[in-house]
């Protein structure tokens, strides 16, 4: 009683904001607001495999991504400001959202680890965290699946983003390496990222892990449109 008390007076004093559309959001909304929720494009969680020129030896059992990223639309705008840094809640919270789709799909049956793709060093001290781990850990807190941080990177190299997916597999190429072998070995390990586009850096992380893990599944927060 109290505490809702507090809560609706907050509303009033302190209004939280959707972070998709900027609206106000109600009592009960955590980060979007009725009509961005509505808007979420959910895939369905079915296993897609990666782009047909994706390289990835290891055998993976399932590739699955939550949502379809579409420029501009509510997941992009998330994802954007998650990238940008000082929105560590935010990326848990995109975490926790992807997780309550996922899970209904059953997404994470048999997975026993959560192993976020981690970022390059340069970027880690810039944004303060890895947008991967924070989605793993609101992954976590809804599945109870616990999170190792088991890959480091290597070595940096400059963003995929501007790169043709061609590059890209030379560019991710020996860039992962196992950090913590006794978090993975023996077990189902779900690696988790972001936004896939190729999913070249997901299969490098896949091949890697692969080594000591029973079996590996990856998924993305979102996917962008196959063309
Ligand atoms: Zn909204």
């Amino acid at each position: 009683m109290g505490g809702s008390v507090l809560s609706a007076l907050g509303e009033v004093l302190l209004p939280r904001l959707c972070e998709a559309c900027g609206c106000r959001l109600n009592v009960g909304d955590t980060v979007l607001c009725a009509t961005c929720q509505a808007r979420l494009p959910f895939r369905a969680c079915i296993d897609t495999g990666f782009d047909e020129d994706v390289e990835c030896d290891a055998a993976i059992r399932r590739v699955m991504a939550v949502f379809t990223y579409v420029h501009g639309g509510v997941i992009y705008k998330l994802t954007a400001k998650v990238k940008r840094g000082k929105c560590r809640a935010l990326a848990r919270n995109l975490g926790r959202l992807a997780a309550v789709e996922a899970a209904r799909a059953g997404a994470f049956d048999g997975v026993q680890v959560l192993v976020p793709v981690p970022l390059d060093p340069s970027k880690l001290r810039r944004r303060g965290y890895n947008q991967a781990m924070e989605i793993a850990l609101g992954i976590s807190r809804h599945t109870g699946i616990p999170v190792a941080d088991a890959l480091v990177r290597r070595r940096g190299g400059d963003s995929q983003k501007a790169k043709r997916a061609g590059e890209r597999g030379h560019n991710v190429k020996g860039a992962f390496a196992i950090a913590d072998q006794s978090a993975c070995a023996g077990r189902h390990v779900l690696i988790v990222d972001d936004v896939m586009t190729t999913g070249t850096t997901l299969a490098e992380c896949a091949a890697v892990l692969s080594g000591c893990a029973a079996s590996v599944s990856v998924l993305a927060v979102a996917r962008t449109a196959m063309v």
